[in-house]
Parts: C-alpha cells; sequence; structure tokens
C-alpha cells in the first residue's frame, strides 16, 4: 500500500507478467565468471586469474526459495553479486525479471538492483553512527522518498521483524540476531521482486539463526530468494537446493 503510494509497485507489475508468462524472475544462462579477467571486479594486472563460475545456469520463480550450497570457494558469493548486478560475469547472460543485466550500463544496473533487489549479508553492513530505523531507511533516501514517508515505512518494516521497539537503537546496542533482522528489513525497503541472502546466519548461533531464517521465509512470500549457506538447518528452509563444486552446478536440485 505505501509502496503503490510512493510508486515503488515494480514488484506487482512483474508479478502479472510471471503469473501468465511463468517466466522466471532469476535466470542464468551458462554464467562464467573469471576474476582477474579483463574487465572483471578487481583486475590485478597480473597473469593469474581465478575461475569462481564455469557454465552455471540456474532459473529461480518468484515465490521459490533456492538455497545455494557447496564448500568455501565454490562460488556462492560470485552467484549472489551476479545476480544483484554488482559484478558483471565474464561470460553467459543473467536475465533479472527479463532484463539482461549484462546488457545494461553500470548505471542501469544499479537501478534495477535498487529497484528489484534485496540484499542480506553475513556481517549485516548496517552503519554503526545510524538508528536500526535509520539503517532501514537508509536505501529510500537513495530513491528519493520524502522524509516522513521513510519513517513511517521503515517503522513498519522494524515492527515485520519484531523490533518496533528497538527502532532507536544504534547496531551497537543490538544483539546480533537483532542486527540482521535490521538488515533484512532494509533489504525489504524497496519492495524487492529478488532477495539474495549470503550465509545470512554465519555469525549468529543455531536458535537465533534459525529466527532469522524463519522470518527471511515469511517475507520471503512472493519473491524470489536465494541463500548460500554450508549450513543444513539454513538449507532446510529452502524449496530447493543447488549444489556448487569448484564454480559447476553438480546438482541442481529438481
Ligand atoms: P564461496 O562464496 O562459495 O565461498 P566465492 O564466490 O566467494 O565462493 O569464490 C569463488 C572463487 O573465486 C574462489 O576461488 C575465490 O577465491 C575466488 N574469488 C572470490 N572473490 C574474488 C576476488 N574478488 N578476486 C579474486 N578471486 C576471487
Ligand atoms: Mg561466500
Amino acid at each position: 500500500m505505501i509502496n503503490r503510494l510512493l510508486g515503488l509497485s515494480g514488484r506487482s507489475a512483474s508479478r502479472t507478467s510471471d503469473e501468465e508468462g511463468e517466466t522466471p524472475a532469476v535466470r542464468l544462462g551458462s554464467v562464467t565468471h573469471e576474476y582477474g579477467a579483463t574487465g572483471a571486479r578487481f583486475g590485478s594486472g597480473r597473469e593469474r586469474t581465478v575461475t569462481a563460475l564455469d557454465d552455471v545456469s540456474l532459473e529461480v520463480q518468484s515465490g521459490e526459495t533456492v538455497g545455494l550450497q557447496g564448500p568455501s570457494g565454490s562460488g556462492k558469493s560470485t552467484v549472489l553479486h551476479a545476480v544483484a548486478g554488482l559484478l558483471v560475469p565474464t561470460d553467459g547472460s543473467i536475465e533479472l525479471l527479463e532484463s539482461d543485466l549484462s546488457a545494461l550500463s553500470a548505471r542501469a544496473r544499479t537501478r534495477v538492483r535498487r529497484r528489484h533487489v534485496g540484499i542480506v549479508f553475513q556481517r549485516f553492513h548496517l552503519l554503526p553512527s545510524l538508528s536500526a530505523r535509520a539503517n532501514v531507511a537508509l536505501p529510500l533516501v537513495q530513491e528519493g522518498v520524502p522524509t516522513s514517508t521513510r519513517r513511517e515505512r521503515a517503522t513498519a518494516l522494524l515492527e515485520e521483524v519484531g523490533l518496533g521497539d528497538r527502532a532507536t537503537h544504534l547496531p551497537s546496542e543490538l544483539s546480533g540476531g537483532e542486527r540482521q533482522r535490521v538488515a533484512l528489513a532494509r533489504a525489504l525497503a524497496g519492495d524487492p521482486d529478488v532477495l539474495v541472502a549470503d550465509e545470512p546466519t554465519g555469525e549468529l548461533d543455531t536458535d537465533t539463526g534459525a529466527n532469522v531464517l524463519e522470518l527471511l521465509t515469511s517475507v520471503g512470500r512472493d519473491r524470489a530468494v536465494l541463500v548460500a549457506s554450508h549450513d543444513d538447518d539454513t538449507l532446510s528452509v529452502a524449496d530447493r537446493v543447488v549444489t556448487l563444486r569448484d564454480g559447476r552446478v553438480i546438482d541442481d536440485g529438481r
């Protein structure tokens, strides 16, 4: 409702085409990524390249939660960064709600990310000097949403993740689980169609992690959710688990 008022309703538009056409919200087609190769992030200028992804194809539908598992270094974070448009793979295509991310300019890719993707990291990445509410509202500042609406939306989101009474607390005044819930609320600020979570419970104890996961699934609802983990508990909330090894999909969970 607030979203509709704010013109942040990209999600409902895509939902319609999804219901009709069954186009996946996220589609990776034969994605290969080499770090250090020309055009890749962190090109070092040295001869050494690392093949992080090798011919990865994978789809996530709206309303589906897909788990990504595999040992450290198998390419999970690289997949999530590519889906979020934070890196452009050296080869292959990434379609997000039918736009081909690799065909977009950096600026257009950023716009797609802000409008359609929510990201949750292992280490929360909250700004320490801002209250929980200000952290949640931050993405809306970039969208040019007026202050009073930002406050209202951030307050509603904090309530949704069970932190209505912590709005004015600084991150340092919150527990790990609470910080991750703030990060989740922030990821939802733009009402994203796609939610990516990179080891969201990696820093949390088992019970707290389970709590955050339950929440992730419930706020996931009709979004496409991609969650990376090497933890069985995390993967148990997924509808399907894709297994990566050395940058290749060795099991797509179907
Ligand atoms: P995972 O998240 O499964 O641990 P990553 O996607 O982080 O795996 O890494 C996949 C491979 O790419 C690893 O070999 C890793 O060392 C390498 N890698 C990741 N990020 C970079 C980077 N910025 N520069 C060079 N190599 C990287
Ligand atoms: Mg990783």
